[in-house]
């Protein structure tokens, strides 16, 4: 009997832990992030006007999931259309923003060839390669080539979320420069990242501490928060938290119109086209899909916007 009373406290305790999961990555929360916290009012007041950034998105990898990951496949549009979990071809970005003042910024960082030549020497251990399906990763452009080409040097890399696919580029971003994420992105715990962790920290070994933006409710209530990221009403970063804890999307004034980049709030164009959010991997499905709506709204009200997606065109 007192034995089997051990056992079962023990093995609740390891529940315990094992339901409590952990966070994405150990690595060092900075100072908060530049901005300052704006509304959607005063993005949309600016949306239509054409902004000062020069914006580039490079296709850095092709890749294949199976098609229950981008896409969550359980809601009732998905069930109806008879799709089923094939094989889906997607990409890697990684987009370039150009601001005159402000310089270089990458949103994500795309894949760095070291990650491919190499995996386990960056961290990303047989089990991550596995159920990541780095054997279907092909890379068009690494991250370095990328940044080779820029004009001038890089002054910060905004995330949408720190999933490994979003960080893969991070052995060639150097040492110095700035990190910007969502608030909670690194420390909300979710058994999710069990898995993950030690990549996520290998990957971020010697880069700056996480600063993130600390949102602050919209006043008219379409977002869960906005930041004015320059201060000067170029780029806006959204929180749309659910495919994460922290997820970010970014509305971007270039010089040719407004540019939505949606992060992996939805990376399919199907699951944009008919309003599905991402499957698996996702923290929360229903906040993701609210997010997820938010936006499309915001595209309806400004049909100009170009949207371009997670994972897809
Ligand atoms: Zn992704």
């Amino acid at each position: 009997m007192k034995t089997n009373h051990i056992f079962l406290s023990l093995s609740s305790c390891v529940l315990v832990l094992l339901l409590q999961g952990c966070a994405l990555t150990s690595h060092p929360i900075g100072k908060p992030a530049i901005g300052k916290p704006s509304s959607s009012a005063e993005m949309e007041r600016l949306i239509d006007q054409p902004g000062p950034i020069q914006l580039e998105t490079f296709d850095s990898a092709d890749w294949s999931l199976p098609l229950s990951g981008p896409l969550n496949l359980k809601r009732p549009e998905a069930v109806q259309a008879g799709l089923t979990d094939r094989d889906e071809p997607i990409q890697i970005y990684v987009h370039l923003l150009k601001h005159p003042q402000r310089g270089n910024f990458l949103v994500d960082t795309g894949v760095s060839k070291k990650v491919m030549d190499d995996p386990g020497k960056e961290g990303i251990n047989w089990l991550i390669q596995k159920v990541g399906y780095f054997d279907k990763l092909k890379l068009n452009k690494g991250t370095a080539e990328i940044l080779q080409s820029m004009d001038g040097k890089l002054s910060g890399v905004f995330f949408t979320h720190l999933h490994f696919d979003h960080i893969t580029g991070l052995p060639d971003i150097p040492n110095d420069v700035p990190l910007y994420i969502g608030a909670a992105e690194s420390t909300d715990t979710s058994l999710k990242n069990m898995f993950t962790r030690g990549a996520s920290d290998q990957l971020l070994q010697g880069k700056q501490p996480l600063q993130e933006w600390h949102f602050q409710p919209d006043p008219q209530n379409q977002f869960e928060g906005i930041m004015d990221v320059f201060e000067d009403g170029s780029v806006f970063a959204i929180s749309v938290p659910g495919h994460t804890s922290g997820s970010v999307a970014f509305l971007i004034r270039t010089t040719r119109g407004p540019v939505l980049l949606t992060g992996d709030t939805s990376i399919t164009r199907w699951g944009w086209e008919h309003t599905v959010e991402p499957g698996e991997f996702t923290v929360d499905n229903e906040r993701n899909l609210k997010n997820l709506m938010s936006l499309k709204e915001l595209v309806a009200r400004h049909p100009q916007i170009e949207v371009r997606l997670g994972h897809q065109h």
